[in-house]
């Protein structure tokens, strides 16, 4: 999502890497889950978050339209987010998440988040977005709970500059009709049609990757 705001106004000014260390450890969030409700569609969920929610539940990404997500146009495309009612449809009685192994990169990270610069990002600490008090310091690979940090990172940065191109290409043509036709295959490219769970998710993502470009680009 593009944001044109001030980073010093939302963080403590730093940007951060996956070695650096950074005091957001929150007791396991014990009796908080204020990051899990009235969020409205700020979570807004990639390709990959998809793939994992689908797969914890054994679902299709359209049965999750259903229930569990929703659409939203951002930054001119149509791209799912979580459903909040006004707490996040997988918050459970006990104010915990009940897919957080599968939860979506966003939460993940949180209260990081992400600043995108010169085809790459780094991580920035948003410091009025939770609340908890005697924070301790962790390493940042640590913190974001992620398999496989280095394809991961390379398909967070592949996927933001794709939408980015995306976006200022459709700036640049001003044609509703093909606005349609494009967020309607970027959905069914790389959220409807599943990824099998035989091979490597970033593998078949970056081979959406290469057609989506080639097509759209
Ligand atoms: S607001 Fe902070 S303490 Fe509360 S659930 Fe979110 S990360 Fe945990
Ligand atoms: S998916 Fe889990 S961590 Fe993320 S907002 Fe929902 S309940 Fe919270």
């Amino acid at each position: 999502m593009l944001r044109d705001c001030d980073i010093n106004e939302i963080s403590d000014g730093k940007k951060y890497t996956l070695t650096d260390m950074v005091k957001v450890t929150c007791d396991d969030c014990k009796g908080c889950s204020a990051c899990c409700s009235g969020m409205g569609s700020s979570i807004v969920l990639d390709p990959l978050d998809v793939h994992r929610i689908c797969t914890c539940l054994g679902k299709r990404f359209e049965a999750l339209l259903e229930s569990e997500i929703e659409l939203n146009i951002v930054d001119g495309v149509i791209l799912p987010n979580l459903k909040m009612a006004p707490d996040c449809v997988f918050l459970n009685e006990e104010g915990r998440c009940s897919i957080h192994p599968y939860r979506p990169g966003i939460c993940r990270i949180f209260p990081l988040g992400r600043i995108y610069e010169d085809g790459d990002f780094s991580y920035i600490l948003q410091v009025n977005e939770c609340s908890a008090r005697n924070k301790a310091k962790v390493k940042v690979s640590k913190w974001i709970d992620t398999p496989d940090l280095k394809k991961n990172q390379s398909f967070i940065r592949d996927w933001h500059y794709f939408l980015r191109d995306i976006h200022d290409m459709l700036l640049e043509k001003q044609d509703e009709q093909l606005m349609k036709q494009v967020t309607m295959q970027i959905l069914q490219f790389f959220y409807i049609e599943p990824y099998t769970e035989e091979r490597d998710f970033y593998e078949q993502f970056a081979e959406r990757l290469v057609h989506a470009k080639k097509l759209f680009l």
